[in-house]
């Protein structure tokens, strides 16, 4: 019975934090910003365009905060988490890479997305181990593993160790912190029930990893 009540404490204090950091997303995201298309952000993209793709794009947090809408900018710059079911691919089928929104570097193929059941895009291996970065992140009462673009430093989201074979790694990622570049003609593959083949629920969700990653 204890233990069943400290897995209710457990489940509740985890939806707790989703909850809060949904909200504050919803703050964040509704914020007035200086974001614009305005001549300044033409610059610095441009400037974020011409960086050769195998060198670090550097700038500063108000250098983003004009290139970026303001949920790119909470989730990528300052870690926050958008809402789960409420974003543009945890259930996208579509073939393609998923690019980093905020510098283009190539992140994740589409052969390596499952359905997780989290209301999140995730994956169980980026495109090659030097793409991102993995940094201890013990905020909001958790031990977790969150996940940066490596070229960028941008926040993507967190990895835990109850994915999907081969790797057994879920990278649980932001949708705003994505793009897709999509095969051309790709129109996602599905069943005649709208599952995505080779369906798997995450079983152990929110499980904290235990270790330094490396894939
Ligand atoms: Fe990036």
């Amino acid at each position: 019975m204890n233990g069943h009540r400290m897995v209710c404490r457990l489940k509740l204090h985890e939806g707790a934090i989703v909850a809060a950091f949904s909200l504050l997303y919803l703050c964040c995201i509704a914020a007035p910003t200086s974001f614009g298309d305005d001549a300044e952000a033409a610059r610095i993209r441009a400037r974020v365009k011409a960086v050769p793709m195998n060198e670090k794009v550097k700038l500063t947090n108000d250098q983003w905060r004009r290139i970026l809408t303001p949920a790119q900018f909470f989730v990528m710059r300052e870690a926050g988490t958008e809402p789960p079911f409420k974003n543009e691919y945890w259930n996208n089928h579509e073939k393609g890479i998923y690019l980093c929104a905020a510098c283009g570097n190539e992140l994740f193929s589409s052969n390596t997305k499952f359905e997780s059941g989290t209301g999140w895009p995730s994956f169980y291996q980026p495109l090659a181990k030097d793409k991102i970065v993995i940094l201890a992140d013990n905020t909001g009462g958790m031990k977790r593993q969150e996940v940066r673009c490596a070229r960028c430093g941008s926040h993507l989201g967190h990895v835990f160790n109850d994915g999907p074979p081969p790797t057994h790694l879920r990278y649980c990622l932001n949708s705003v912190s994505l793009k897709l570049k999509a095969t051309k003609g790709s129109v996602g593959v599905v069943d005649s029930e709208g599952i995505q083949p080779g369906l798997w629920r995450c079983q152990r969700a929110h499980r904290p990893i235990l270790k330094i990653i490396t894939v």
